[in-house]
C-alpha cells in the first residue's frame, strides 16, 4: 500500500540504495542515482539477465553500442515523427497530465464496463489524432484526477520525448542528435556486423544494456519512471513465416525467468496483451508485475515483423539481407524483441523484499525489524563477518576469513556495535548470511553462522563459510 511504499522508498535511501539525483540541489525531477547497495543489487540484476542471455545461449550474443546514434537513425525508426505523448495542462493548478494517464486515473473510479467504453473511445480518438474531440471528452467526462476547482484545461499538444543536443562545436554545422530513447536502434544498425563479423546463422539474438532516456511528461511513483534509465533489450532475428512460434518462445522464456532467476513470486507476474498494437507489430504483449502501486509493466515482448531493418535499409540505402543457406533465399529477418527496464526490476526485486515484521520474545516483550529478503543470489553483501570484539585476536582471525572470501563474492567487515545492532543493520541492508566470530573459534575453528530470513543460527567449522555462501548464492 501507499504508506509500506513511502517507508520503502525512506528504507532505499536510508541504507545507500537510492537517492535523489543531486540531492544537495534539492533534486532532478524523476533521475535517481544508485548508491553503494543499489549499485551492486542492479549490477547483480543486469548480469544475471546478461548470463541468461548470452552465456546460456549459443545462438546470442552481446554488444554495446553508443547512445549517440546518426540523427538519420531517428528518422527512420519512426522516432522523430511519432515519438510524443499528448499532453494537457490543467489552467487551474498548473500541472501537467499525459491524457492516457489521466484518463486512467479517472477510469479507476468507475465500474469495469463504463471505465472499458471510455478507454476505448480515447484510444480511438487517439489514433485518429482527433485531439480536439479528445479534449471535449476530458471536459464532458468532468475528469478531474487530483485536480480540485474547475477542470479549466489547454489543448491537447503532442510533446516529443527524445532529448536532443547538438553534436560539434559550430553552430551552423551542429547536426542536432539525440539521446537514444530505447537501446534497440543500436542493434538493428549492427545486424549485418554482427552476423558477418560473428557468422551468425538465424535464428539468432544480438542483447544489449544500457542508458536510455526520455523526456517524460509526468515523473511518477519512484524508479518506475525515469527521465534517464536503463534498458536491458535482445532482438531476435528469425525467418519471415516463423515469427509467431518464437514470439511464443519468448513469452514463455522471459515469464520463466522472472520466476527462476530472480525469485519472483508466480502470482506477482501477469501477462497483459496489447489492445493497440504500432502499425508495423504483429504482436505485443507486457509482462506486469505487482508493484505498491498494482499491476504495471516491467517488460515487453513485441513481434516487429521486419519493420525496422526495412526502415534502415530504404534510408541508409545499404542492404540489410540474409542470406539462408538452408533455403536458398535472401530475405530481410523478422525480429522478435524482448525490452526490460532495469530500474523497474530493482524496484520489483526490493518491493518484493521489504519486510516490517514484529514478533513476541520468549520474555513477551515485543520486537522487530525491517528485512530485505533479497534473494541470496542477487543480494549486494553476500556474507557479513563480525568479530564480537575487538581484542583477544578475534579481529585477526576474522580478517583471515575475509582474506579468504572476499576474492570469491562482497563480504563486509564491521566490529563497532553490538553483535545485534549489526544483525539488524545486515538485515535491513538484505545480506543473507552474517558469521560471528567469538572466544570458542579461537579454540575449535567453529563460528555461529547467522541466517537473515530465520534469524537462527548454527555453529560451522570456519571453512566451510565460503562454500556454504557460494552455494546459496549461485
Ligand atoms: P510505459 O508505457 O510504461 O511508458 P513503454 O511501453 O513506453 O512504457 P517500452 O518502450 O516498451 O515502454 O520500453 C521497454 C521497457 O523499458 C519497459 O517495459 C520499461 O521496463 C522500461 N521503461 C520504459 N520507459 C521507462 C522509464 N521512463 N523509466 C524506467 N523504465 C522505463
Amino acid at each position: 500500500d501507499a504508506k509500506t511504499f513511502q517507508n520503502l522508498i525512506s528504507h532505499a535511501k536510508e541504507y545507500g540504495y537510492i537517492f535523489q539525483s543531486s540531492e544537495i540541489y534539492d533534486g532532478l525531477s524523476a533521475v535517481y542515482d544508485y548508491g553503494q547497495n543499489g549499485a551492486q543489487l542492479k549490477k547483480n540484476i543486469r548480469d544475471a539477465w546478461w548470463k541468461s542471455m548470452t552465456q546460456l545461449n549459443d545462438n546470442i550474443v552481446g554488444i554495446d553500442a553508443a547512445i549517440f546514434m546518426h540523427p538519420t537513425t531517428w528518422k527512420a525508426s519512426g522516432h522523430v515523427d511519432g515519438f510524443s505523448d499528448p499532453m494537457i495542462d490543467n489552467k487551474d493548478s498548473q500541472k501537467r497530465y499525459r491524457v492516457d494517464h489521466l484518463i486512467e486515473a479517472y477510469v479507476e473510479t468507475l465500474e469495469e464496463a463504463e471505465g472499458k467504453a471510455v478507454i476505448a473511445e480515447m484510444e480511438r480518438l487517439l489514433a485518429a489524432d482527433d485531439l480536439a474531440a479528445l479534449k471535449q471528452l476530458i471536459i464532458d467526462k468532468n475528469i478531474k484526477c487530483a485536480v480540485s476547482g474547475t477542470a479549466n484545461w489547454t489543448d491537447i499538444r503532442n510533446f516529443n520525448l527524445m532529448f536532443s543536443t547538438e553534436l560539434g562545436s559550430v553552430s551552423e554545422d551542429a547536426n542536432t542528435i539525440y539521446l537514444r530513447p530505447e537501446t534497440a536502434q543500436g542493434i538493428f544498425v549492427n545486424f549485418l556486423n554482427v552476423q558477418k563479423t560473428g557468422r551468425m546463422k538465424i535464428p539468432f539474438g544480438i542483447a544489449q544494456t544500457g542508458k536510455a532516456f526520455r523526456n517524460e511528461i509526468v515523473a511518477r511513483q519512484f524508479i518506475f519512471r525515469m527521465r534517464e534509465f536503463e534498458q536491458m533489450e535482445m532482438q531476435f532475428f528469425v525467418r519471415p513465416g516463423t515469427e509467431d512460434q518464437w514470439y511464443e518462445h519468448w513469452k514463455a522464456e522471459r515469464l520463466k525467468w522472472h520466476k527462476e532467476v530472480l525469485g519472483t513470486p508466480e502470482e506477482k507476474l501477469q501477462y497483459h496483451d496489447h489492445v493497440k498494437l504500432a502499425f508495423y507489430a504483429k504482436a505485443a504483449v507486457d509482462i506486469e508485475f505487482n508493484f505498491p502501486f498494482g499491476f504495471k509493466e516491467l517488460e515487453g515482448i513485441h513481434s516487429r515483423t521486419d519493420y525496422d531493418l526495412t526502415q534502415h535499409q530504404t534510408y541508409s540505402k545499404k542492404k540489410l539481407q540474409y542470406f539462408d543457406t538452408e533455403i536458398n533465399k535472401n530475405y530481410v529477418p523478422y525480429v522478435i524483441e524482448t525490452s526490460v527496464g532495469l530500474d523497474r526490476l530493482v524496484l520489483a526485486v526490493l518491493s518484493n523484499a521489504y519486510a516490517e515484521e514484529t514478533w513476541k520474545k520468549e520474555d513477551g516483550s515485543d520486537d522487530s525489524r525491517v528485512v530485505l529478503r533479497i534473494p541470496p543470489r542477487l543480494a549486494p553483501t553476500k556474507l557479513a563477518i563480525l568479530p564480537l570484539t575487538k581484542k583477544d585476536g578475534l579481529p585477526e582471525i576474522a580478517s583471515e576469513l575475509m582474506a579468504e572470501c572476499r576474492s570469491e563474492f562482497p563480504c563486509f567487515y564491521e566490529e563497532k556495535d553490538t553483535i545485534g545492532k549489526r544483525y539488524r543493520r545486515m538485515d535491513a541492508i538484505g545480506t543473507p548470511f552474517c558469521v560471528t566470530i567469538d572466544h570458542q573459534t579461537k579454540e575449535d575453528g567453529t563460528v555461529t553462522i547467522r541466517y537473515r530470513d530465520t534469524m537462527s543460527q548454527d555453529r560451522i567449522h570456519m571453512s566451510e563459510v565460503k562454500k556454504l555462501v557460494q552455494t546459496a548464492c549461485k
